[in-house]
């Protein structure tokens, strides 16, 4: 390292934004680089804001869920999907982090390299100006402050509320269900998630795939309400609620999105690393944050070029599912979008596995869209090739 740059600045890393992704990073470098000058700045009371946050056991390797074993919640071995007139159980592990289990365990190892509470009024790859006027240089800023509108990239998105519930009685669960999608759809493709934490607590989440992040959620609330009540669940008491609207690529330019952040390293879902199609991103926060532990040099070019490179080799490998969205969000009747997912849901374990790793095989792929398209084959094409048409011929 630069000892003289080293001493002209009081940190060598500010991580902006203490969510999943900077808290991610702060916490691996906390324990793979300890030498380092760091600082985490978070506006909430505590990191990780209000989530759950899940993750198939697949989408990580045996290293990485090593490591990351003290911050899970819950592990499910199996998990189910629904669909009208078809059930599947799923052989393979479900995994969720509770926020409050993230911070009740980065916190501490960060100690005095965390500060809550402080609102970020302006940053650049250098500096960062608090909104009470304070001024801190670092010889690296990480802007870690969740998703930011780009004209770069055609979204839909996947809006959704969940309440955390304590029931009267057992709910006789004993697995997650991923997609109830037997329920009334809505006008977009919609399910409803259910995660059982113990006998009585089930955290329920009603989710539509739209084309616009508007969904009211007092008519979410009461889906649920209406959700818990066809399985005769009664409910005791809300104990939580989150709720979420996630980004679902479409298309996009990634050349100019990246000119767009212009040299400023970024992280998380403001580095657009999320699965495109499930909005998903804790598999790219993990990735990232061995990354960025490995670097040799931490000034802001070396971080941009590292961050960019990882999320060029995600977009390319993403560039198929960007395809299915379109079809999922532009071809066939809303009401009827759920046939892409059933037939999905109908194909071979493995296949569903590297799917939500993000790792399709092209015989994966070939099998995908194989055999008799689930929506009108000529929509299904318009909708392959619409949006943004420039953008998809230079870029997808
Ligand atoms: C309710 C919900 C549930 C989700 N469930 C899953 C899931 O199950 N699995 C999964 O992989 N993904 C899930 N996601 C999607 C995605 O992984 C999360 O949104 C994830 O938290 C994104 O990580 P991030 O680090 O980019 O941003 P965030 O985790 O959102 O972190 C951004 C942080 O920056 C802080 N911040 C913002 N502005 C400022 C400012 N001006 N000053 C100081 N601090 C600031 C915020 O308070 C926040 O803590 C979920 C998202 C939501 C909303």
């Amino acid at each position: 390292m630069d000892k003289r740059a080293s001493r002209d600045v009081p940190y060598d890393l500010i991580l902006a934004g203490g969510g999943l992704a900077n808290g991610l990073i702060a916490w691996r470098l906390r324990a793979r680089r300890p030498s380092l000058r760091l600082l985490l700045l978070e506006q909430g009371e505590r990191i990780g804001g209000n989530h759950t946050w899940s993750f198939h056991e697949g989408d990580l390797d045996a290293a990485q869920r090593q490591w990351l074993a003290p911050l899970v919640s819950h592990r499910w071995p199996r998990h189910a999907v629904l669909f009208p007139g078809y059930a599947r159980t799923l052989d393979s592990g479900y995994l969720s982090i509770a926020s409050s289990d993230f911070a009740r365990v980065v916190e501490p190892a960060l100690g005095p390299a965390l500060r809550l509470g402080v609102r970020i009024a302006e940053l650049g790859p250098t500096s960062v100006r608090l909104a009470d006027g304070e001024t801190l240089q670092a010889r690296a800023v990480i802007d870690g402050r969740g998703m930011q509108p780009s004209g770069r990239l055609a979204l839909g998105c996947q809006t959704f509320l969940g309440q955390e519930l304590r029931l009267a009685a057992p709910h006789g669960l004993d697995a997650p269900i991923l997609m109830d999608a037997s329920v009334a759809q809505q006008g977009g493709y919609r399910f409803v998630y259910v995660l059982p934490f113990d006998p009585h607590r089930v955290l329920i989440e009603d989710t539509h795939y739209v084309g616009a992040s508007a969904r009211d959620p007092e008519r979410l609330r009461a889906n649920i309400a209406a959700y818990a009540a066809a399985r005769n669940w009664r409910i005791a008491e809300v104990l939580r609620e989150e709720q979420g609207s996630l980004p679902i690529v479409l298309a996009g330019d990634f050349e100019r999105y990246w000119a767009d952040l212009a040299g400023q390293p970024c992280a998380g879902l403001r580095a657009g690393l999320f699965h495109s199609t499930t909005g998903y991103s804790l598999p790219h926060a993990v990735r990232l944050s061995e990354r960025v532990a490995a670097l040799s040099e931490f000034d802001a070019p070396a971080l941009f070029a590292a961050i960019r490179a990882e999320a060029a080799q995600a977009w390319r490998r993403q560039r198929f599912f960007r395809l299915l969205n379109r079809m999922l969000f532009l071809a066939g009747s809303p009401d009827q979008r759920w046939r892409v997912m059933l037939r999905f849901y109908r194909l071979p374990a493995p296949l569903i596995a590297h799917f939500y790793a993000g790792s399709l095989s092209l015989g994966d792929k070939a099998r995908l869209l194989s055999g008799k398209p689930p929506v009108p084959l000529r929509q299904a094409l318009s909708a392959a090739c619409k949006i943004h048409p420039r953008q998809i011929r230079r870029f997808e």
